[in-house]
């Protein structure tokens, strides 16, 4: 439980008084309905199926969502990938050139990115041998103007998921907003921190249906926070930020969760296997990490040269050997079963 905590301590000072910009759709939303005329928004009036501009609150995907995760349509937020959500997050929160935040290197690139991109400082905690928060570290770089803590868990690109206890030591003593990126969390076995919610005000959750839902083309980014939060974050946003089709794909596929559930399961159990593979029978991979998302670290003897070697057989994986704390590491992802034959193949291939 964390007590005492104000959000509006921490919004930018031209973001308060913000209004939402009222967009035409705001106003009257069914255009279905066959009793009224649309003439209010300049659009095309021939039906073609996205003639009209989408609905800006995506209505009917957060109610799917409400239901499915058991959290609030207020407590919701949509955004163009997780990536427009993290920018709304350093926009309405980080004066550029006057506050900061705090990163644990080696983790998402995003972050990093959107800080530059937003004039933020970006201090950064390297995580400790085992990949997991510096606790104290943390909590000593902090001061008054570090609005936002990323923890990014299960971890991008090392695999591992933060020890709750630290997780919730970070979120009660740090001061600013404490963002779980929880990108990889339907391949772990950890929960997620949505049920917390209600005990932790500074708590963003943030989700993505590029993964597990396996819809990284249509870019849907979800955020999860306190009522306030996502209202001072609404305000902000594009007014129509996630387009029909976005739309329309993501309420598909949030309706065949069966689907989404068995892809899981598989390529959970495809992860299991092809670690196993690669400990007992590639000499030069001197360790595989625990994973709990859908891929894995390895450490090898030349990563460099091994990436080389692998595009050569014609399997693409990432490099991250120049991560901190990843020296001759490479991220793996796990693909369906004959691609993951195919890559033990190469691998053994180049010994
Ligand atoms: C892949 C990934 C995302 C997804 O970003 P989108 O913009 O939603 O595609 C977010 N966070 C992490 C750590 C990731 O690895």
């Amino acid at each position: 439980m964390k007590t005492d905590f104000n959000i509006h301590n921490l919004i930018r000072e031209n973001i308060k008084s913000l209004k939402p910009y009222s967009s035409a759709r705001d106003e009257y939303k069914d255009t279905t309905s066959t009793e009224m005329i649309f003439l209010d928004a300049n659009e095309n009036p021939f039906e073609n199926g996205v003639n009209r501009y989408p609905d800006p609150q995506q209505n009917n995907v957060k109610d799917l969502l409400s239901t499915i995760k058991r959290i609030p349509r207020e407590n919701i937020l949509l955004g163009n990938g997780s990536d427009e959500i993290l920018d709304l997050i350093f926009r309405a929160f980080c004066e550029p050139n006057q506050d900061n935040i705090i990163t644990l290197p080696p983790t998402y690139g995003m972050y990093g990115v959107l800080a530059n991109v937003n004039a933020v400082e970006n201090r950064k905690v390297l995580l400790n041998e085992n990949f997991q928060p510096k606790v104290n570290q943390i909590l000593e770089t902090a001061d008054e103007n570090s609005k936002i803590l990323f923890l990014c868990s299960p971890n991008n690109p090392t695999g591992n998921s933060f020890y709750i206890d630290d997780v919730e030591e970070l979120l009660i003593n740090f001061n600013g907003l404490v963002v779980v990126d929880e990108a990889y969390i339907d391949f772990s076995e950890q929960r997620s921190w949505l049920t917390k919610l209600n005990d932790y005000p500074n708590l963003i959750i943030t989700q993505t249906f590029s993964k597990a839902y396996g819809l990284a083309g249509i870019r849907l980014g979800v955020c999860y926070a306190s009522k306030e939060i996502i209202t001072i974050l609404n305000n902000i946003k594009p007014p129509y930020n996630v387009n029909e089709l976005t739309q329309q794909r993501a309420i598909l596929r949030l309706q065949k969760l069966d689907e989404v559930q068995n892809e899981i399961a598989q390529l959970i159990s495809e992860r299991k296997r092809l670690k196993k593979e690669l400990e007992c029978c590639v000499s030069y991979i001197e360790k595989v990490y625990h994973s709990d998302g859908n891929f894995l670290l390895l450490k090898v003897d030349d990563a460099t040269k091994r990436y080389h070697q692998l595009i050569e057989y014609g399997v693409v994986i990432r490099n991250r050997t120049t991560q901190p704390l990843c020296e001759n590491c490479l991220r793996i992802s796990v693909g369906i079963c004959e691609e993951n034959q195919k890559l033990i193949r190469a691998l053994k291939a180049i010994q």
